[in-house]
């Protein structure tokens, strides 16, 4: 039972920052996770807790890849499965995408803990669990290269939620179309990601389930459009410059 009351002014950025710990008791989350979750809260204050504008953009930019993609991927890693484990599982099943395990901590003990937690939410097949199954992608040190041959190794779209900056990098240098949900835009996912969600993942999921159902009804043409419209790196220039707003907006107040 949470401590917190709805009545408080920051509830919803306080019961994600308990779902966080709770993962964490649970084997789920590592303890460098925790520290992402700090930097992600302190970007996503100066954001104010909400999703912008840009980041519905980026949302409807990253629905229409995933619909456009021929064999997509989303990696899931530790506060993922902790956070929106219901919502990874859904976004799969209406892309059609297949999830693999991927830590950047890599762990055992927790591998295992975050494919059971996604079966309980109604995840079938997972991959990432076999070492028999693993590749290994270039450009990158060895514990964190390596991914599921099936998975990763062959996908043409990968989403990597609240992903390190050197992944990120040997996944574009492998060719992949790189979609993340992160809260910095200054980080270096951010700023290698084909298409960047600047929004908190536990907000921003939801929608992208939604706008991959309503963009579903649509043909591929149309599709390549959005995806061609977009712009990263001006999205992320106009999230700077929100974050720049909110900031002059407190200075005047404080
Ligand atoms: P990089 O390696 O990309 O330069 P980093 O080393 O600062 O970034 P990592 O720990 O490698 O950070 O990646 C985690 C990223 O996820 C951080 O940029 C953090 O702001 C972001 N993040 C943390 N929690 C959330 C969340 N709930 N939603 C979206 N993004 C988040
Ligand atoms: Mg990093």
């Amino acid at each position: 039972m949470s401590l917190i009351p709805k009545s408080h002014p920051r509830a919803k950025s306080l019961l994600i920052r308990e779902k966080l710990v709770k993962g964490f008791d649970n084997g789920l989350v590592a303890k460098e996770g925790l520290l992402a979750q700090g930097r992600g809260e302190a970007f996503d204050y100066l954001l104010g807790e909400k999703t912008s504008k840009t980041a519905t953009q980026a949302i409807k930019a990253a629905a229409a890849q995933l619909l456009v993609a021929e064999m997509p991927v989303i990696s899931v890693n530790g506060n993922i499965a902790a956070l929106c484990p219901k919502q990874v599982v859904k976004l799969s099943k209406q892309i059609k995408a297949k999830l693999e395990v991927n830590l950047f901590y890599s762990n055992e003990k927790r591998k295992m803990s975050i494919i059971k937690t996604l079966k309980k939410n109604g995840a079938n097949e997972i991959l990432g669990a076999k070492t028999t199954s693993s590749k290994k992608l270039p450009g990158i040190d060895s514990a964190r290269r390596i991914v599921d041959k099936d998975g990763i190794f062959v996908a043409d779209v990968v989403v990597v939620p609240l992903e390190d900056g050197d992944r990120t990098m040997a996944l574009r240098k492998a060719g992949k179309i790189v979609i993340t949900f992160d809260l910095n835009p200054f980080s270096r996912t951010s700023q290698t990601a084909n298409i960047t969600i600047v929004d908190n993942v536990t907000r921003a999921i939801n929608l992208l389930i939604d706008e991959s159902k309503k963009l579903s009804k649509k043909n591929q043409k149309s599709l390549q459009k959005i995806i061609d419209d977009f712009d990263n790196k001006k999205n992320i220039r106009e999230n700077i410059i929100q974050i720049k707003n909110n900031l002059d907006r407190r200075a005047k107040i404080a």
